[in-house]
């Protein structure tokens, strides 16, 4: 089974596995609640293709940032 990595923000590919033996939570899709599977994959059994909708570096650092930022405005310091 062959496994595309496309991120869920920008679209952007990321990258690609070809695995012949797997399973779920190998790939920590065991962790998905079943709405997310849904969102995030699409297993194309009888192609043995998957797409995983994932998240790029690009992407991660600015949510990381973006998620400092708010963390600073959330709880100012004034020592
Ligand atoms: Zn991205």
């Amino acid at each position: 089974m062959r496994f595309i990595y496309i991120c869920v923000e920008c679209a952007n590919y990321i990258g690609e596995l070809e695995l012949t033996n797997w399973n779920e939570a190998m790939l920590g899709f065991d962790t998905l609640t079943f709405a997310e599977k849904q969102e995030l994959l699409d297993l194309d059994f009888g192609q043995r293709q998957g797409t995983v909708k994932a998240i790029c570096e690009t992407c991660y650092k600015k949510k990381i940032a973006a998620q400092l930022f708010y963390d600073g405005v959330d709880k100012p310091s004034f020592h």
